[in-house]
């Protein structure tokens, strides 16, 4: 790649209309924001030295761990360098040896890789399904019982239903973890994610959200109460024995925060572009998923022919990346569409002729 995110991608001295990326509010080479960083920058300098606990958190992280921690309605938040790493240290830090974990199987592979490495006992429930869920919990004996959903799903784009699986939760003394990478910053009028939008938001215990998609920067957090943020300061090893993101990365994502909750256009101009998307795609006949998010995945099914659209789409001049198996399951490969604030409705129209394009 030879041009920063945004609309139009460079590979390889090729120009093209970049639909596969998660910038989906246009931030990550948004002016404010580069200015932002290169203040910070000149302030800060570059690496912040330190893990957090020695002596690397310095006051951009700490006015970023507080404005999160009020974006998501938290007493506190806690940030971590990627949401990779957030997802380790707060899954082994809550359950371990003689727990159990409870899994979408459609989740991300860093929280199923965190609930391998903590050692609970690993339980996986169909898709979005909070009957299979409480089922499952109903007939656990583990001492703690943690349910762990994606908000938005990565490569579907659909919601997991939050106020079922908080019933489920409450009924048998379960807590529920939401990873909201894809939620935060889109979903909710003022872009406090999955569980603001579902009106859960006070009821569930812990919010993980991550810096690097629509907030446009890199890093993440986990936000809930002052206990849990203790709790995982003490016991998130991935927190603990890492060197903290540079301070500029925190002062950046301040601006990119402060903007992606004020700036109410660039989540109206993605509905409408979404819903254009959808329009057009179902009048070319081709296989939408259930969402309503920016990630409007084409289903192709079989991996040879998910590549093929792919390169023909990239010789109309639009990059849209073939996803396939072990990230979807097997027979469900797909061409992962994503859509921006960046984008032009004349972007959507062409993606949507080169489709046609391409045929069936
Ligand atoms: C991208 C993603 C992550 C990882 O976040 P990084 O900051 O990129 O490490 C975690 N969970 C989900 C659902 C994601 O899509």
């Amino acid at each position: 790649m030879d041009a920063p995110s945004g609309r139009v991608a460079e590979v390889g001295g090729r120009v093209c209309v970049n639909f596969c990326s998660n910038d989906y509010l246009g931030l990550a080479n948004d002016a404010q924001v580069v200015a932002a960083f290169r203040d910070a920058a000149n302030q800060w300098g570059v690496g912040s030295g330190a893990s957090h606990l020695v002596c690397g958190h310095q006051r951009p992280h700490q006015a970023l761990e507080e404005a999160l921690a009020e974006h998501t309605g938290r007493a506190r938040a806690l940030l971590f360098s990627t949401g990779y790493m957030a997802n380790l240290g707060a899954i082994t830090a809550l359950v371990g040896k003689g727990d159990a974990v409870f899994q979408d199987r459609l989740n991300h592979a860093s929280l199923l890789d965190a609930g391998l490495l903590s050692g609970a006992r690993s339980r996986r429930f169909a898709h979005n399904d909070a009957a299979a869920l409480a089922a499952q919990l109903a007939r656990a004996e583990a001492p703690r019982k943690l349910v762990v959903s994606d908000g938005v799903f990565s490569m579907d784009g659909d919601q997991a239903p939050l106020a079922a699986y908080l019933d489920a939760c409450e009924a048998s003394d379960a807590w529920l973890m939401v990873d909201d990478a894809h939620g935060l910053g889109v979903l909710d009028h003022q872009g406090r994610g999955t569980a603001y939008a579902h009106q859960v938001n006070g009821r569930l215990p812990v919010y993980m959200g991550t810096l690097g998609k629509a907030l446009g920067t890199a890093g993440a957090f986990v936000a809930g109460s002052e206990d849990l943020i203790e709790t995982l300061i003490q016991f998130a090893r991935t927190y603990i024995y890492t060197t903290a993101m540079p301070a500029a990365v925190a002062a950046a994502s301040l601006v990119s925060l402060r903007k992606a909750r004020a700036e109410h256009w660039r989540r109206e101009h993605l509905s409408a572009l979404i819903a254009r998307f959808r329009r057009g795609a179902a009048e070319l006949g081709y296989g939408l998923m259930d969402s309503d998010t920016p990630i409007q995945p084409l289903l192709i099914g079989d991996d040879a022919a998910a590549l093929a659209l792919s390169q023909s789409l990239a010789q109309q001049g639009i990059l849209v990346t073939a996803i396939r198996p072990p990230t979807v399951p097997d027979g469900q490969a797909r061409l992962r569409v994503t859509l921006s604030a960046a984008h032009e409705e004349a972007d959507v129209d062409r993606l949507l002729g080169a489709l046609e394009g391409a045929g069936r």
